[in-house]
């Protein structure tokens, strides 16, 4: 029996179709890729854009027209939300939302045996039970994501994912670290521990815990050299967690700290729970605190109601606070969240305007970033061989800035210092400094 998988959206969808891909594998399957012939297609979706239910329905037809005869199964965000409207596209044989992503080749064998449909989406708005999900092995040889938390409290008011992804619910510390230690043994040496909303790691869990305290653990492994952390709202990053943060070794002086706008009445109205003022304080502390510290941010222009004043006071943020890349977005209503309901939306144009005015910004910051580490030697940890350019393998620093070096044999998988000499903006380019294998 054959399966393939087509995953969009989030690092989380990613490391759940890694996990759906050990389940099939342990019942026998092979493992085929998308475009190829299989039994079974497993669609794990995304629904954070109107482009995320359409990326998905096209793959669900995809898939039946390279096998009429295959089960296709639709897992993930867009048929926990859209159940019915899933289930009524033609050559869909099995829906499963966000929470049941592991009885996957259960319902996937019924399917083919029974020749049935079959729609199994619980409520996971009150859900609060963490799926057990779990990898040991990942396509990627030197990173592994590890999921450590699902669901997000916070209501933004432009945001799907609550409804999608339920309650915040974690996965037991102890947990955790046994998957990080069974990682290390394979050989991985980085790990980014990711989440829907990570920030509130821990607040289900009847101990005391919370994400500092997994990250202490998880700093202790053996075999694992780097940790990250995905995208994580910026209040979490109180004193009492940058000093704690600040003394651990390996995690990666690297937050995305989603900010989404620049002007408090905007934030407001995202019901986002932070000022302009806070952030930068938190900024400016982590700047402080931890070396070489890369502080990367989402930004939302065109929220309804943003008027040209508002923009500009994002703008002349953006360019004040430097931070080292920005992910620009044009604000596109949500059917289902509070946003979409709002009335004031601004013009296709101006969100065009404004979202290239702050890749400006940011394209300058990004290389005044860049440009510091000319002429000095960073740690890279590298990943693959450059497609094009030959005898140059690419990989990150610490702090998440693409290297590219020469090298005359294969340093995938190596943790390796590297002379920066030229600042190509979006990477940077250097010699190693001693090859070694
Ligand atoms: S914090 Fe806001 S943007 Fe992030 S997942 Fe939760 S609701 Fe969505």
């Amino acid at each position: 029996m054959k399966v393939a998988f087509q995953t969009l959206g989030c690092r989380v969808n990613s490391y759940e179709s890694e996990a759906m891909t050990e389940k099939f594998k342990k019942e026998g399957f092979e493992v085929v890729d998308f475009n190829d012939k299989a039994d079974v297609y497993v669609i794990n979706t995304c629904t954070v854009t109107n482009m995320g239910d359409k990326k998905s329905r096209q793959a669900i037809n995809k898939a039946k027209k390279a096998n009429p005869d295959s089960v296709v199964a639709v897992v993930g965000c867009y048929s926990q939300t859209s159940p019915d409207e899933v289930s009524n596209i033609d050559g869909v044989d099995v829906v499963l939302g966000t929470r049941n992503k592991g009885d996957i080749v259960y319902w996937a064998n019924r399917a083919m045996a029974e020749k049935n449909q079959f729609v199994e989406v619980n409520d996971v708005l009150r859900n609060k039970q963490f799926e057990e999900l779990e990898i040991s092995e990942y396509q990627d040889r030197t990173r592994a994501f590890v999921k450590i938390q699902d669901g997000c409290n916070r209501f933004c008011t432009f945001c799907l994912i609550p409804f999608a992804r339920g309650a915040v619910c974690s996965k037991d510390p102890k947990k955790v670290i046994e998957e990080v230690k069974i990682l290390g043994e394979n050989g991985f040496k980085e790990v980014i521990l990711s989440g829907i909303h990570i920030a509130s790691y821990g607040m289900d869990l009847e101990e005391e815990y919370e994400l500092a305290d997994l990250l202490e653990e998880v700093e202790k492994v053996e075999g694992i050299e780097r940790i990250r952390i995905g995208s994580i709202d910026p209040t979490y990053f109180t004193k009492d967690v940058v000093e704690r943060i600040s003394k651990l070794k390996k995690l990666c002086p690297h937050y995305h700290l989603s900010l989404q706008s620049g002007c408090d009445k905007t934030l407001k109205r995202m019901n986002r729970r932070y000022t302009v003022e806070q952030y930068i304080d938190i900024v400016k502390n982590l700047r402080e605190k931890i070396k070489d510290v890369s502080i990367t941010t989402d930004l939302i222009v065109g929220f309804p109601g943003e008027t040209d004043e508002d923009f500009e006071t994002t703008l002349n943020f953006v360019k004040d606070i430097k931070l080292s890349k920005i992910h620009v977005f044009k604000y596109s209503p949500r059917k289902g969240t509070r946003a979409a309901t709002f009335d004031d939306d601004v013009h296709g144009s101006k969100k065009e305007e404004r979202s290239k005015a702050i890749i400006a910004a940011d394209r300058k910051n990004e290389e005044d970033f860049a440009d510091k580490y000319v002429g000095k030697t960073v740690k890279v940890l590298f990943e693959e061989k450059v497609k094009g350019k030959e005898g140059f393998y690419s990989g990150y620093t610490e702090n998440y800035i693409k290297v590219m070096a020469e090298s005359t044999e294969d340093i995938s998988g190596l943790i390796l210092d590297v002379d920066i000499k030229e600042n190509h903006i979006i990477y940077l380019e250097g010699s190693l400094i001693k090859e070694r294998i």
